[in-house]
């Protein structure tokens, strides 16, 4: 293998083949480097070029879709419960490539892979339920006219298509399976993207689950590298499921395919996501420490690059500086490093160009903000600066609230944070919603009337609201973490996308139609299908 100081290559390094057509296939060329982030060494190379990606999405639909949907919903939920069997065997290893393709610490892992078992067994849970329906409804039959008889149902088709699933590079496990699971129990097929630059693990887990015999030909394909033409053999039935940068969900959404036949598009994009901290909360309160925690495990999990990650920090001007020292005290302790070494708290980005654009982040929110902690002497744990691709956690504090703009627009996907402090409760309200529409709030207070006034401030501008009082400071999920039980998405910037939410989620690969007919008529439609508000 070839070695050169500035770029070496590990020998072994993979070609990640894509899964298409029921085979799995390389593209021609080198394609792109996938890179340890510790090291700076190529691990891997994927390249999709010359990959006919037509007729992978024809083999989807029309061998893959029909299969599964021979299936009822509950068959397909027992195959999801044996997709989370064969992962969970080997989850040793997804994390080994987890580390040395993202960076990832142990903790960043387990979000991610164990975050990806957990979502598929909750789905296979809650999707037998619907036992051996083939539709979905929503209610009973109602009556339409005076004559009793003629009735009204809404019902959920399986759509025939393919689910294009294209996903970000900060969670390859999970965002691969938290779309996936919902699709497959749907009855659609999948063709999932994951981003190059973290495709190993995708790749890896599909292969292990392909190699299991698990899922009926066809109902599950993977392209790895770049999407090239993808998009332009869409076509009624297809949808695109999107996790990604708010430009390139933009980029999707006015693609001329899309328009033109109207693929139903969903968008999970970036987001200035707050914590804010209630007016009552003293110094010297429980519910003050548990912020100040929630704030740097947001900001030092995954390094940072976690699109629910708190990025402003919202607080009382009178309390503005003792919110610095708490949170400048537990950043204090952040050991960075190589993620191998089990005392280190933080990895590195997931590449240069990662931490290059943190840095330009950073520059321009010093335009409005000033730095209150940044290590003294950022010095790493078994690593070299020069080679990966490091960030020191810091934190800011913005200047004037009156020109603060930039603290409200600029996603800094990295261990960074900023400090705004507001006057009063209206002021907070208004700030948070200046992040033109976000993924995810926090607010910790030990009033329940502020906290139940804020969750309603906040409601349309936010997708979740984690409401923090002193009885669940211990025992809630955290900030970030997406759960499959509850809807994940925002609206404006976040991208105005729902996904998971439980059952409700498969409404995403259905066609709801309104169907009219006689009783008679509507009762066999009804034996075929499940309720899912139901279950
Ligand atoms: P990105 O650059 O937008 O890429 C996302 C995915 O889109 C990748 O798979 C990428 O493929 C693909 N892609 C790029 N151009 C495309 C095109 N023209 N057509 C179709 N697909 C295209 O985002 P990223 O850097 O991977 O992820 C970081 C961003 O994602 C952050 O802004 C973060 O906030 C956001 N994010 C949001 C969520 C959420 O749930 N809302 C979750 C995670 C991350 P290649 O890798 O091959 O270029």
């Amino acid at each position: 293998m070839l070695t050169t100081s500035e770029n070496r290559v590990e020998s072994g390094a993979k070609v990640l083949e894509s899964y298409l057509g029921g085979k799995w296939q390389a593209g021609v060329g080198q394609g792109a480097a996938l890179v340890n982030p510790t090291t700076g060494d190529t691990i891997a190379r994927a390249s999709s070029k010359g990959l006919d990606l037509s007729a992978a999405l024809g083999y989807s639909r029309n061998v893959g879709g029909p299969e599964l949907r021979k299936l009822s919903y509950s068959q397909r939920a027992e195959l999801l419960g044996k997709i989370a069997d064969a992962l969970a065997a080997r989850r040793e290893e997804w994390f080994e490539i987890a580390r040395r393709n993202s960076g990832n610490t142990k903790a960043d892992a387990m979000i991610d892979v164990d975050g990806s078992i957990g979502t598929l067994k909750y789905f296979a849970k809650i999707g037998g339920k619907l036992g051996d329906a083939h539709l979905l409804r929503v209610g009973s039959p109602m009556r339409l006219a005076r004559d009793q008889t003629f009735q009204g149902l809404h019902v959920g088709v399986p759509l025939d298509g393919v689910a294009v699933h294209i996903n970000a590079f900060n969670f390859p496990a999970w965002g691969l399976w938290e779309k996936a699971a919902i699709s497959l129990l749907a009855g659609v097929p999948v063709l999932s993207k994951p981003a190059t630059s973290t495709a190993w693990l995708a790749q890896e887990m599909v292969s292990a689950v392909i190699a299991a015999n698990i899922l009926p030909l066809g109902a599950l394909s993977l392209l790895c590298g770049s999407p090239n033409d993808l998009l332009d053999h869409l076509q009624l039935g297809d949808v695109v499921a999107f996790t990604g940068s708010a430009d390139t969900g933009e980029s999707i959404r006015q693609h001329p395919r899309v328009r033109q036949q109207n693929i139903r598009v969903n968008i999970e994009a970036d987001s200035l996501n707050a914590a804010l901290l209630g007016p009552d909360a003293a110094p010297d309160s429980a519910i003050f420490g548990l912020f100040a925690r929630e704030v740097v495990r947001e900001m030092t999990l995954k390094a940072g690059q976690k699109c629910t990650a708190i990025r402003r920090v919202l607080v009382p001007d009178y309390h503005e500086q003792a919110a610095i020292d708490a949170i400048s005290a537990l950043l204090k302790m952040t050991v960075v490093g190589d993620p191998a070494n089990a005392l280190v708290s933080m990895g590195p980005v997931v590449n240069m160009a990662q931490r290059k654009s943190i840095a330009e982040g950073v520059a321009r929110l010093k335009t409005r903000a000033d730095v209150a902690y940044e290590p003294g002497d950022f010095a790493l744990l078994d690593a070299d600066a020069g080679r990966g691709a490091f960030v020191a956690p810091m934190l800011l504090r913005a200047r004037e609230k009156s020109n603060d703009d930039v603290i409200h627009e600029i996603e800094v996907f990295g261990p960074v944070a900023t400090v705004v402090s507001y006057r009063d409760k209206a002021e907070a309200f208004a700030m948070a919603g200046r992040g033109g529409g976000s993924l995810a709030a926090s607010i910790f207070s030990a009033d329940t009337a502020f906290l139940a006034e804020a969750a309603v401030a906040l409601g349309t501008t936010h997708g979740r609201l984690l409401l923090v009082d002193p009885t669940i400071g211990d025992s809630h999920t955290g900030h970030g973490i997406v759960l499959p039980s509850l809807l994940h998405g925002g609206p404006g910037r976040a991208g105005g996308g729902e996904e998971l939410g439980g059952l409700h989620g498969l409404w995403f690969y259905h066609q709801r139609v309104a169907m009219q007919g006689s009783a008679t008529t509507l009762s066999a439609i009804v034996a075929q299908a499940a309720d899912p508000a139901a279950e």
